[in-house]
């Protein structure tokens, strides 16, 4: 029995997170935030930080984050349903659980479904012969799309309009809410969840559309996707895009291929490879895991694994020792996908699909590709390197498999590197010291305990501009966005993190899903208190992006066939960066530099 998801949700919005905190700890007001004595650890001077507006704690001395929940989880130390209780009595809400109400519940569920499966059509026919579609259309067509795919998968047009959905389709403002398709705004009227985006309707195996996946047009502003929230009927952790259309093949192959894009799964299709998913904004989770299994215990990744640090080995081998189901994995070429490959080399995409390897098999044939076995030296290197990730797996059978490969490839004797192996699992290497790791955190699995050993952890994000710039990505939104381009910035952490914002609909979430340096980063950013002026910090920013982009166009110059066709542009952007120069240069001068930068890294 657990708290309704409303109920919890109703919690959160009417906790005053400032109020419960003040009844452990003082607070003072700093300028936006409020400040006082960490109360999970001593101090002398105030370390501890609340973000009213976005009901959130950070402390910089004990590293303690979260929520109310998590506050009250701590403080009082209850599990998650009695910290709801617990808040739930503060601010008089009554609570209702699961196993009660349940035939009016399914009423109201057929209800949303009704209404969600009247929007996508809404949807559908508006991109099919809507004028203010054109544009949609034709960007759908520039990406190989045909009349048939677009039927098929029944995508759909939101036009750029406040309410051109909700004024068409019948229901009451609380169900178009509840079904994540419309919300009241300030001036309590009803509006549109999606407007100005391509949208890819997500189904589930029951063939209901429990929400959308929104993909902005090229030249639009935005974050590139934007998917439904949270709801009644949608939840990204359970959420796969395409089952329904994937699970009539998926079992008649015995095997399902999961992608992280709609595209790709379309692009699969194009090639005529029906069993393929996609997580929707997420990583893969046990809930996927367990939807999956009912229809193949073959699950193969179609994307890098390694590389997506949430789906690491340790979580990978737990769910195929609990769920008893094998993990592989497609080997795609380096730096391609599967919609491009559909599109470019179909044939070698379903020679991947049709021999996907096992999953420990990929990571060490990783391993040994990036070495070097010429020398003696590099294969006693690669064989260590190679060793740590054969000692993750669960089952000695297997591992001992694998050394016995490994023994040929790298021709060591195969008991030496037994008892090394032992080594390395009775000694697992230290994982990297984690100043960073929160107590508590957000999120039911905190980032840092499912980053694998081997993941390359991101440096620490100085002082600079690229961190003030994503402290106005937190704080200001509106007023950064248009410098938001991932291009523009250098730093791996600050790439990481406008990554996590962007896929993210709120900032808790956002640090939910990222990896926990990205996480705590935005963590301090929430909390941090400067006195810079926003307007300033993005002159500079884009004054260092242009300074960059000066040295790549005199470099471009000077390889060209006609170095002088650069002239003009070269002296153009050296003006404008001197007149940036000036302090408070004209917001004019920035918005010009801006839109050149924008169009350059298109
Ligand atoms: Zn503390």
């Amino acid at each position: 029995m657990g708290i309704v998801d409303e109920d919890i949700a109703k919690v959160r919005e009417s906790t005053d997170i400032v109020a419960i905190v003040s009844g452990y700890t003082q607070l003072k007001r700093v300028g936006q935030r409020w400040s006082g004595l960490c109360p999970f650890h001593n101090e002398k001077s105030p370390s501890f930080s609340v973000n009213q507006s976005e009901g959130l704690y950070h402390c910089f001395g004990c590293k303690a984050s979260g929520d109310a929940i998590t506050f009250v989880r701590e403080v009082e130390h209850l599990d998650f349903p009695g910290a709801v209780e617990w808040l739930a009595s503060k601010s008089g809400i009554a609570l209702r659980y699961t196993e009660k109400n349940e035939s009016e519940g399914r009423q109201r569920q057929a209800r949303l479904y009704g209404l969600t499966e009247q929007a996508c059509e809404w949807y559908h026919q508006r991109l099919r012969t809507a004028p203010d579609a054109a544009a949609a259309r034709s960007y759908l067509r520039s990406r190989g799309f045909d009349r048939d795919e677009v039927a098929h998968f029944r995508i759909g047009w939101a036009p750029d309009d406040w309410d051109a959905l909700v004024r068409s389709i019948k229901g009451s403002r609380e169900d178009l809410d509840a079904a994540g398709l419309g919300f009241v705004n300030r001036r309590n009227r009803m509006q549109d969840f999606f407007r100005g985006r391509i949208l890819f309707p997500i189904l589930d195996e029951r063939e209901r559309v429990i929400g959308f996946g929104g993909r902005k047009l090229p030249d639009a502003d935005g974050p590139k996707y934007q998917n439904s929230r949270d709801n009644v009927l949608y939840n990204k952790s359970k959420a796969l895009y395409a089952i329904n259309w994937a699970k009539a093949d998926a079992v008649a192959k015995n095997q399902m291929l999961v992608c992280e894009g709609y595209t790709d799964v379309i692009g699969f299709a194009r090639a005529g490879i029906a069993q393929a998913v996609a997580t929707c904004g997420t990583a893969l989770t046990e809930d996927h895991v367990r939807i999956l299994k009912r229809f193949t215990r073959n699950i193969v990744l179609a994307y890098d694994a390694d590389e997506a640090g949430q789906s690491a080995a340790e979580r990978v081998y737990a769910w195929e020792q609990a769920h008893d189901i094998q993990f592989s994995v497609v080997a795609l070429p380096p730096g391609t996908d599967p919609d491009e490959l559909a599109r470019s080399d179909p044939d070698a995409l379903r020679d991947a699909v049709e021999h996907p390897r096992p999953f420990l098999q990929f990571r060490v044939a990783r391993v040994l590709n990036a070495a070097d076995l010429s020398a003696p030296e590099g294969r006693a290197r690669a064989a260590e390197s190679a060793l740590e990730v054969i000692a993750e797996h669960p089952d000695a059978l297997v591992r001992d498999q694998y050394v016995m490969e490994l023994a040929d490839t790298c021709r060591i004797d195969a008991t030496q590197l037994r008892s090394r192996l032992e080594d390395v699992r009775r000694h697992p290497r230290p994982k990297a010291e984690d100043p960073t790791r929160r107590r508590g955190g957000l999120g039911r699995e905190t980032p840092a305990e499912v980053v694998p050993q081997t993941a390359p952890r991101l440096p620490p994000l100085g002082d600079g501009v690229e961190r003030e710039v994503l402290r106005l990505a937190v704080t200001q939104p509106e007023l950064a966005a248009p410098f938001l381009d991932e291009s523009f910035f250098r730093h791996p952490t600050a790439r990481a993190t406008l990554d996590a914002l962007m896929r993210s609909d709120t900032l808790a979430q956002a640090m939910e899903q990222s990896p926990s340096e990205v996480g705590e980063l935005l963590a301090e950013l929430a909390v941090e208190v400067t006195d810079l002026d926003p307007g300033d910090v993005l002159a500079r920013f884009a004054s260092e992006v242009g300074r960059r982009e000066l040295i790549d166009l005199e470099a471009e110059a000077r390889t060209a066939e006609d170095p002088l066709a650069y002239s003009d542009v070269v002296a153009w952007l050296k003006v404008t960066l001197d007149q940036l120069r000036h302090p408070r240069a004209e917001v004019e001068t920035v918005t010009q530099l801006l839109a050149f930068l924008r169009e350059r890294h298109q």
